[in-house]
């Protein structure tokens, strides 16, 4: 170890590098390199953004006003279409001034746990979460704690769950609806049991919205505070631009919350990065004000490809795939592909797996441990309609 390695912070030290970000970057490079590699990593889509918005951002770099420093709490304009695009879209009414714009969904998830969880909180975390919330919750050194759910209850926490994970230090509960990596979708009356269960017990919610609009079959999309409106003024909603838009190179989202805690998270912002780009800014805002039609033809894109993923790996022997509710990504059970020979190899873990996959048939998916779900795997269908198919079509080969 060198001098400069022994030096990095405990704190430092204890954060887990993204799993998902790793997986996404190595396939990347592997595919600068020649390889014939196709990606299911990625948490994003591959859709330029919509012209509309870069339009937007055009104008905004020749604004001097967007040369220099705003308020730390976002563009006024921009908190206010947020606030008008929640009623429009989740039919929760919040002031313009209880929201906050952040770098993205990822600050404001983790600006939300800074905000409210003290050392030693607990948080409920339904398993599989994204590989962020654990990290986020003990930088506020919070507690994560795991509630697993099972493919067979469609990865939906129910109430006697979380009652049973609870203790007198349970401070919040993590909820995501529909959710990455499973794709679940919660219904009105689950949510609102949850819901009016947390205000019960005076938990706090953090809800994470990003796949709002990214909903598919008979699944639809409901918001935790304006099904369960007494746990409103404990609700922390997460939401961003990233994902509707295919922005997530932009770096755009927010987070809603009772006027102390946005106050408490714009605090900590104006020290640690002040505003988010300005021209990004007005790219939000166009989004966020504009036409819906570029998202919902990547919405029917993305449903396209997430029946041939699902058909095609419910004809690999060994894959069970349920159908995902919204976002873009299909979690299968591969334990059946464990303990096998495929191609003269064995992986008795999901993790070993996505090596051997990556290295025998130069497919990159993200292994369930990364979700505190071993025996899955994440299939992103966020790519092509070939690469998709090609892919799957070497994964059937090889399981066949
Ligand atoms: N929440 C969830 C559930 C996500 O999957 C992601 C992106 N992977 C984010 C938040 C953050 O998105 P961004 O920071 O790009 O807005």
């Amino acid at each position: 170890m060198t001098l400069a390695q022994s030096e990095v912070s405990l704190r430092a030290v204890g954060v887990a590098e993204s799993a998902t970000l790793a997986i996404s970057a190595t396939a990347k490079a592997l595919r600068a390199a020649g390889e014939p590699v196709i990606g299911f990593g990625a948490g994003e889509p591959d859709f330029p953004t919509p012209s509309y918005i870069v339009d937007a951002a055009r104008i905004a770099v020749d604004d001097p006003a967007m040369h220099r420093y705003t308020p730390a709490s976002g563009l006024p304009a921009l908190r206010e279409a947020v606030a008008e695009k929640t009623v429009r879209d989740s039919g929760y009414s919040v002031e313009p001034s209880q929201v906050m714009i952040t770098n993205g969904g990822k600050q404001a998830v983790y600006l939300a746990f800074q905000a409210v969880i003290n050392p030693g909180d607990e948080v409920l975390l339904p398993a599989p979460y994204w590989v962020t919330y654990p990290e986020a919750i003990r930088l506020a050194d919070g507690v994560p704690v795991a509630v697993p759910t099972t493919g067979e209850a469609g990865f939906q926490v129910t109430v006697g769950q979380l009652e049973s994970a609870t203790t007198s230090r349970t401070k919040a509960l993590v909820f995501v609806s529909p959710s990455n990596p499973t794709g679940a979708v919660y219904g009105r009356e689950r949510m609102a049991e949850i819901g009016r269960w947390a205000a019960d017990r005076g938990i706090w919610i953090i809800t994470d919205e990003i796949y709002e609009h990214l909903i598919y079959g008979n699944a639809v999309f409901h918001s935790m505070p304006a099904v369960a409106p007494e746990i409103a003024d404990r609700t922390i909603v997460v939401n961003g631009v990233a994902k509707t838009f295919a922005m997530t190179g932009w770096r755009v989202g927010w987070l809603i919350g009772p006027h102390d805690v946005t106050a408490a998270a714009i605090r900590l912002q104006s020290h640690i990065s002040s505003n988010v780009a300005n021209v990004s800014q007005r790219a939000a805002l166009a989004a966020v004000t504009g036409p819906m039609d570029a998202v919902e033809e990547m919405r029917l894109a993305f449903d396209r490809r997430r029946r041939t993923m699902v058909r095609l790996l419910n004809d690999v022997p060994g894959v069970e795939c349920p159908d995902p509710g919204g976002a873009f990504y299909a979690f299968p059970n591969l334990s059946g592909l464990l303990g096998r020979d495929l191609a003269g190899r064995t992986a008795e873990t999901t993790m070993d797996l996505a090596a051997l996959l990556l290295d025998e048939i130069k497919i990159a998916v993200v292994p369930g441990e990364a979700f505190g779900a071993p025996g899955y795997a994440r299939f992103s269908f966020a790519l092509g309609d070939e690469d998709l198919e090609e892919g799957l079509t070497r994964l059937i080969r090889l399981a066949t």
